[in-house]
This record gives C-alpha cells, sequence and structure tokens, in this order.
C-alpha cells in the first residue's frame, strides 16, 4: 500500500501562483533531480504552456525532455561537462550555462554557435561562476563570437534570510556586476521570488516552490499546495504496557499502556531513518507521534489515543497533513531532500 501520489494539477496551480507572485519576471521551472522526485517528464509536460522555460542540472535530464517533446528553452545549471555537451546543446537548442574558463575555450570552438548561454557570476556561493569583474569581458568576447544573447545569473547562498550579511555582500556585488549589463538577468529562487527580493532578476528560476514546498523561517503561503503525497497503511497493530520499548535499540519507551501501529514505510522507501520520536504521521483524522526508530521497511506509531484502529486504515508520510518541512525538521533536514530521495 506504501505509495507516492503526485497531484499534478497543484504543481500547474502552484506554477500559475508564482507566475503571479514573480509579476513580470519571467518564469523558470526548475525540474533538475527528476522534478525534486515528482517526475521530470510528467511534469514539464503538464506545466509547459504555464511557464516561460525549464531548468536542469546536467545535459542528460535536457535530453530526456526534448525526447518527450518538450519545446520550451531548457537551461543547464551546471554547463556542459565536455565539448561534446555543448554541441548537443546548440542540436537540441538547449542554453548552456557557462560557469569556467574551458567552457568558454570550448563556445569559440563551435562553427555553429548556441543562439543564447548564461553566464555564472560567483557573487558569493563560491561553488560556481566567474569573477565578477571578469563578466562584462568574457560576455563582450561571447557576443564577438557571434552569440546573441548572454544572460547574466548569480545564486543566493541564503535566499531565506536576505537582510544577512551574507545576501546583502552578494546582493551589492551582483548589483555592481550588472549595471550597465546589455541583456537579461537571473538571481532569484523559490525565496527570493516568494520575498520579492529586491535585486535585478529578468528571470526567476523556481523550484521547490512549484512543488509546494515552503520557505524556512517564514510564514507558509496558503496559496501554494503540496503536490507529493507519501502514502501507506496499517500493517499491524498492538498493546504494550507501561515500561515497554518499541523498535531497534528500545528507544522509544512507553510511558503508559499503549497501542502502537506499525506501518510498511521506511528508510529503504526514503522515509527518513533520522526521524525522531514524536515526528507527525497523519492517521485517519488524527497525526499521531512516531514511536521508536524508524527500520529498513516499516515505522512504528503511537496510535493509543485514535480509538478503533483496524489494519489497512490509510496513513499519510507526508503531504498536506503533515507537510513535507515538518517531517524535515523532525528528521534535522529539509523538505528538498525528502522529496528528491524516495526510491
Ligand atoms: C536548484 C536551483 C534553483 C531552484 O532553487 P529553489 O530553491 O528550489 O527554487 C535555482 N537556481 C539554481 C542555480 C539552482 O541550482
Amino acid at each position: 500500500s506504501t505509495r507516492i501520489d503526485i497531484d499534478l494539477g497543484a504543481i500547474l496551480h502552484n506554477a500559475k501562483v508564482l507566475r503571479a507572485v514573480a509579476g513580470d519576471k519571467h518564469v523558470m521551472a526548475v525540474v533538475k533531480a527528476d522534478a525534486y522526485g515528482h517526475g521530470s517528464v510528467p511534469v514539464a509536460t503538464h506545466i509547459e504552456s504555464a511557464v516561460d522555460a525549464f531548468a536542469v542540472a546536467l545535459i542528460e535530464e535536457a535530453v530526456t525532455l526534448r525526447d518527450a517533446d518538450v519545446t520550451k528553452p531548457i537551461l543547464v545549471l551546471e554547463g556542459p561537462h565536455c565539448a561534446a555537451d555543448l554541441a548537443l546543446c546548440v542540436h537540441l537548442n538547449i542554453w548552456p550555462t557557462l560557469h569556467r574558463a574551458d567552457q568558454l575555450a570550448w563556445c569559440h570552438a563551435l562553427t555553429e554557435k548556441p543562439a543564447q548561454v548564461w553566464l555564472k557570476i560567483d557573487t558569493g556561493m563560491h561553488r560556481l561562476g566567474f569573477q565578477p569583474a571578469q563578466a562584462q569581458s568574457i560576455s563582450q568576447q561571447l557576443k564577438a563570437d557571434g552569440i546573441k544573447t548572454v544572460v547574466a545569473m548569480s545564486h543566493l547562498a541564503a535566499a531565506e534570510t536576505p537582510d544577512s550579511d551574507l545576501s546583502i555582500a552578494q546582493k551589492t556585488t551582483w548589483d555592481a556586476a550588472t549595471t550597465n549589463w546589455e541583456g537579461e538577468t537571473s538571481l532569484h529562487n523559490s525565496a527570493a521570488t516568494l520575498l520579492a527580493t529586491p535585486a535585478r532578476s529578468v528571470w526567476a528560476r523556481i523550484g521547490y516552490a512549484l512543488y509546494g514546498g515552503q520557505i524556512e523561517g517564514h510564514e507558509p503561503n496558503a496559496r501554494l499546495k503540496p503536490a507529493m503525497t507519501l502514502a501507506s497503511s496499517v500493517l499491524a497493530t498492538r498493546r504494550i504496557a507501561q515500561g515497554d520499548s518499541v523498535g531497534y535499540g528500545g528507544r522509544w519507551t512507553a510511558g503508559r499502556e499503549s497501542v502502537i501501529a506499525t506501518v510498511p514505510v521506511g528508510y529503504g522507501d526514503g522515509y527518513p531513518w533520522a526521524a525522531a520520536d514524536g515526528t507527525p504521521v497523519a492517521i485517519g483524522e488524527h497525526l499521531v507521534p512516531l514511536a521508536g526508530r524508524v527500520s529498513m521497511d516499516m515505522i512504528t506509531i503511537d496510535v493509543t489515543d485514535c480509538g478503533e484502529i483496524s489494519h489497512d486504515m490509510p496513513v499519510t508520510l507526508w503531504g498536506n497533513q503533515p507537510h513535507v518541512d515538518t517531517v524535515a525538521r523532525h528528521a534535522g533536514t529539509i523538505g528538498y531532500e525528502l522529496m528528491t530521495r524516495l526510491t
């Protein structure tokens, strides 16, 4: 009975909400990592008419979308890993990100150039990109080589906290690098879009919010609908005495006579092993606490206060209730990880 339900209608709804939030920005739907675990082909084909472009991490992911007849532009965030990747980008009308000197050399050597490239500028994340001071001259070289459109892009390391020192430093660097930039710009991710962070960003690159993910540390946006439900049902129940422990290592001990339900989902399915006792699980109308360590294929929950519990009663691990971000907090991780690593 354990399954993932994906509500494509919710993703389309979120895309429309986010387009309205983004105002006059172009909306790029980020569908890397199999659309954050939601299925890149079904997601992209379902929302294609509601967005302006897609982004993936790897060229292989872009080829998969082209093979599925997705025709909107696709940006490859990691850029080409070799010269052949870049030639494939030209052939399939895929926009490469350029962040490294040898990618520029491959581009220079091509006879047929990509129509558009995105130039990654390292404004402080220190993961990918050129030095801000180099950006203008690289852009001019690319244009001299025959590339018509060069989009300036960078990524915020702490978009959830726009007033942090790190964000302010990045915005200052970005502002200096893109003053008088001839062409489009892109800085915003989900959090920067939802928080309307004031900075140059003609394009918004939106991933997590599209799937109903919320921004850490902020009031949830009630209009965004969670698209993924991880569901299961009760496999067995038992009554245990006060003082009995449950599961590996006996981590959870019953403070009273208790009823325990066992649910056939575990870390082998992608439910986090690190989930603490008390992590909420929905059963019928109730939210009940996880009780005991997560096993490979099973979890145990405390259903003492739920009245009659029958076998096969539906259980929700995350979805509308509890939200994936809540489960993630109880497991010391982020909802992004829970969504993307289901097996
Ligand atoms: C993944 C990614 C995004 C999307 O970020 P969200 O927080 O999911 O909106 C945007 N830009 C880059 C460069 C990324 O790697």
